[in-house]
C-alpha cells in the first residue's frame, strides 16, 4: 500500500497544486463547479475496479450485485429529480450520451438541425470538427442579431425547408430560457425528434426554477457536472418511452422501444464497461440535488447571475440578449474594445477564471474571439451572495481597464487570494 516514501509524487504534488488554485482564485466558467467531499470519495471508491457491461440485473460479468444496486439508486434518483420514466446514467460525458443518441435514433447521413455553435451552441450538435457534424448532415439556427435571442419563427422556416430527423435544442452560451412546446410543435411538424441537450442548466431544471424540457422533448441529456453539481458524466432521460419513428428494428424484424435503442446506443453502441464509481458519484450528487438545501443553491445561482449582469451592465459592458434567465452571461466586450483572449490571459493574471468565447456574428477567430462567458455555479458553491458578485465584477472591470499595469494585476491578486480564504473550499 501507499506510503509517502512510495508515493507518486510527481503526481500528487500537482494534484496539490491544482487544489489550490481551485481554494485561491474566483472560478467564473459556466461549465464548472465544485463537488461535495461525499461525491469525490465515491468517484474515488473500490467501484473503479468492477466491470459491469450491461444493465443492473443484466450484466455480462458475476459480482454486479452491489454495484447493480448503486447504479439503480442513481437511475431512481436521477427519475425523482427531473421527473422521468427512464433514465440511463452510464455515459461517461456529454459528449458520450449525444453519440449515444444520435446512434440510437438516426442513420449515417440522416440531417440534425442544431444551434449554432458561434452563436453559442455546442460542438455535439452538428459541428464538421465532431462527430456529429461529420456522420450526420448537419444545419443550423441561430439568434437575431438585434436581440441576442432564438426566433422560433426563424427555427420554424429552418426545420420545413431543410426537414431535419432531429431537432437539437440546448446550449454552452444562452443565457436565456427554451420554448420546448414550441420547439416540439416545430419537431412534430417536420417528423423530427426533439432532443433537448439540458448539459448546463441542468440543476436549475431539476427544481423547477426553468422550463421543463421533459415535458416537451423526446430524449433529454445532460451532463452531471455543471449546475448539477456532480461528478464529470453525462445521462440521457425520457419522460414517455416511445416507438422509435424512424424503423429501427431487431435482428428479428421487431420494432424497438426507444428506451431500449437508447441502452444499447450507450452499450454496446458507443461505451463498454460503464463507470460505477463515477455511477456511484452520481448517485451520491442526485441525492443531495434532492434536498432543499439544493433548491436554496439553485435560487442562489439564479440571483447571483441576475446581481452580476446588473454589475456588469451598470459599467457599460454589453451582455448578449441584454441580460440572464439561468447561472451565466455572454459579455460583448467589443464596446470596450477588448477582445475575449486578452480578457481571458489578463484575468487569469488576478487569479480569476473565465473563458473566451465567440458573441454570435463575431468578426474574430475561435482562438481570439469578441466575448467572455462567466457563470454563477461554481462561486455560488463557495458561499458569495449578491454583493460578493457585485465585488467580482468591481476586481473583473479593474482588472481590464488596467490590463497592461502589472503592479495593479498583482494588487487585484493579492486581495483576491486573501478575500477566497473567508470562504474555504474542501471543508469536510
Ligand atoms: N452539451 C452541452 C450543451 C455542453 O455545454 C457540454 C459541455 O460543455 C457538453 C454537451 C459536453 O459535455 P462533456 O464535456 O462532458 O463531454
Amino acid at each position: 500500500t501507499e506510503t509517502t516514501a512510495t508515493r507518486d509524487t510527481q503526481v500528487f504534488d500537482l494534484i496539490a497544486q491544482e487544489q489550490h488554485r481551485q481554494e485561491s482564485g474566483i472560478e467564473l466558467i459556466a461549465s464548472e463547479n465544485f463537488v461535495s467531499p461525499a461525491v469525490m470519495e465515491a468517484a474515488g471508491s473500490v467501484l473503479t475496479n468492477k466491470y459491469a457491461e450491461g444493465l443492473p440485473g443484466k450484466r455480462y460479468y458475476g459480482g454486479c450485485e452491489v454495484v447493480d444496486h448503486v447504479e439503480q439508486i442513481a437511475i431512481d434518483r436521477a427519475k425523482e429529480l427531473f421527473g422521468a420514466t427512464w433514465v440511463n446514467v452510464q455515459p461517461h460525458s456529454g459528449a458520450n450520451a449525444n453519440t449515444a443518441v444520435f446512434v440510437a435514433c438516426l442513420h449515417p447521413g440522416d440531417t440534425i438541425l442544431g444551434f449554432d455553435l458561434s452563436h453559442g451552441g455546442h460542438l455535439t450538435h452538428g459541428s464538421s470538427v465532431n462527430i456529429s457534424g461529420k456522420y450526420f448532415r448537419p444545419t443550423f439556427y441561430g439568434v437575431e442579431r438585434e436581440t441576442g435571442v432564438i426566433n422560433y419563427d426563424v427555427v420554424e422556416e429552418t426545420a420545413k425547408r431543410e426537414r431535419p430527423k432531429m431537432l437539437i435544442c440546448g446550449a454552452s452560451a444562452y443565457s436565456r430560457d427554451w420554448d420546448y412546446a414550441r420547439l416540439r410543435a416545430i419537431a412534430d411538424e417536420v417528423g423530427a425528434l426533439l432532443l433537448a441537450d439540458v448539459s448546463h442548466p441542468a440543476g436549475l431544471i431539476a427544481k423547477g426554477l426553468l422550463n421543463d424540457p421533459l415535458a416537451h422533448a423526446h430524449i433529454v441529456t445532460t451532463t452531471t457536472h455543471k449546475t448539477l453539481r456532480g461528478t464529470r458524466g453525462g445521462m440521457i432521460m425520457m419522460r414517455n418511452d416511445f416507438e422509435n419513428p424512424f424503423g429501427i428494428k431487431t435482428m428479428k424484424g421487431e420494432t424497438r422501444l426507444m428506451s431500449s435503442l437508447l441502452d444499447s446506443g450507450v452499450f454496446p453502441g458507443t461505451q463498454g464497461g460503464p463507470l460505477e464509481h463515477i455511477i456511484a458519484a452520481k448517485a451520491v450528487a442526485f441525492g443531495e440535488a434532492l434536498t432543499d438545501d439544493f433548491y436554496d443553491y439553485a435560487v442562489r445561482v439564479k440571483s447571483n447571475a441576475q446581481a452580476m449582469a446588473k454589475a456588469f451592465t451598470d459599467r457599460g459592458y454589453s451582455i448578449i440578449s441584454g441580460g440572464t434567465d439561468n447561472h451565466l452571461m455572454l459579455i460583448d466586450l467589443r464596446s470596450k474594445g477588448l477582445t475575449g483572449k486578452l480578457a481571458e490571459n489578463t484575468l487569469i493574471k488576478a487569479d480569476i477564471t473565465i473563458n473566451k468565447n465567440m458573441v454570435p456574428f463575431d468578426d474574430k477567430s475561435p482562438m481570439v474571439t469578441s466575448g467572455m462567458r462567466v457563470g454563477t455555479a461554481a462561486m455560488t458553491t463557495r458561499g458569495l451572495n449578491e454583493s460578493d458578485m457585485e465585488q467580482v465584477v468591481v476586481y473583473i472591470d479593474k482588472v481590464l481597464m488596467n490590463h497592461d499595469d502589472a503592479a495593479t494585476l498583482a494588487t487585484v491578486k493579492e486581495e483576491i487570494n486573501e478575500w477566497m480564504k473567508a470562504f474555504p473550499l474542501f471543508k469536510s
